[in-house]
């Protein structure tokens, strides 16, 4: 009986303490909830600029080539590896694969900053996903576009500059987005022309690039910088001349999306 009463007497405590706080502390959660998604809402306006558009950034290759072949494009008779090995730093050695991902890294930190949502296809040097891949995967994201981080190679040390690339006006392959892509990848070399002060190696129509050709949303290969120029190779691994890139690229792509 004894017992009975002391369970009963801690059921009835248990019950004051629960109808007394309970709805006060929901009372304050709510609150809370209400509040931090307000802030949110405001942070949200006063970014008005950027309206979450998607930028899929593919850091070009991988730690291993891939040599089997696919077309080029849809309906393509021409084929080409799946995914080439890449150049190298002639001095310093470094991968193009490794500076890819750590200029697209940053790119990516930069573009969230600026309130962008940032696809990667790879975030490590482990990515068997051949260009048409890494292009399809590009696709789903329709209202976005697709960036391609590389940097060059030249069998005479002394070239050096920036240049970006786009599907040419009579690319058989993806005819739709000839125009934005062009227009995405000027405005793109001319802000890491500026922001860089790198020489200028022009805007580069192709119609034989895979990465492009399977591509349905706007689309730019961006080389930052030959790694067989031996001064273009050490200035490409500063953190400060990576941090102009990423502007440069930024800044081109904040101008994409103004109009
Ligand atoms: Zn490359």
């Amino acid at each position: 009986m004894r017992k009975f009463i002391y369970v009963l007497s801690l059921l009835v405590v248990v019950s004051f303490v629960l109808v007394a706080c309970g709805p006060q502390n929901s009372g304050q959660v709510d609150k809370g909830q209400s509040n931090q998604s307000h802030r949110e809402t405001s942070r949200d306006k006063d970014k008005k600029a950027v309206v979450r558009h998607t930028v899929v950034i593919d850091p070009g290759h991988q730690e291993a080539p891939m040599n089997e072949l696919e077309p080029i494009g849809p309906g393509a008779s021409q084929s080409k590896p799946m995914l080439s090995s890449g150049t190298a730093g002639v001095v310093t050695g470094v991968t193009e694969y490794q500076l890819n991902l750590d200029v697209s890294l940053k790119l990516r930190d930069e573009l969230e900053a600026r309130g962008y949502r940032v696809v990667m296809i790879r975030e490590d040097n482990h990515c068997p996903i051949s260009n048409k891949g890494r292009a399809e995967i590009a696709n789903q994201y329709t209202d976005g576009i697709f960036l391609r981080i590389h940097a060059n190679g030249d069998s005479n040390s002394s070239t050096s500059g920036m240049l970006t690339m786009c599907p040419a006006s009579d690319n058989p392959y993806t005819p739709d987005i000839v125009r934005d892509s062009r227009r995405l990848s000027q405005l793109i070399l001319v802000q890491m022309l500026s922001s860089t002060g790198a020489a200028d190696k022009g805007l580069i129509e192709t119609n034989n690039m895979s990465g492009i050709n399977w591509c349905r949303i706007p689309v730019s290969i961006i080389e930052m910088g030959f790694m067989s120029n031996p001064h273009e190779d050490r200035l490409m691994q500063t953190q400060e001349y990576q941090a102009k890139i990423v502007e440069g690229i930024a800044n081109g792509v904040d101008k994409y999306f103004e109009i």
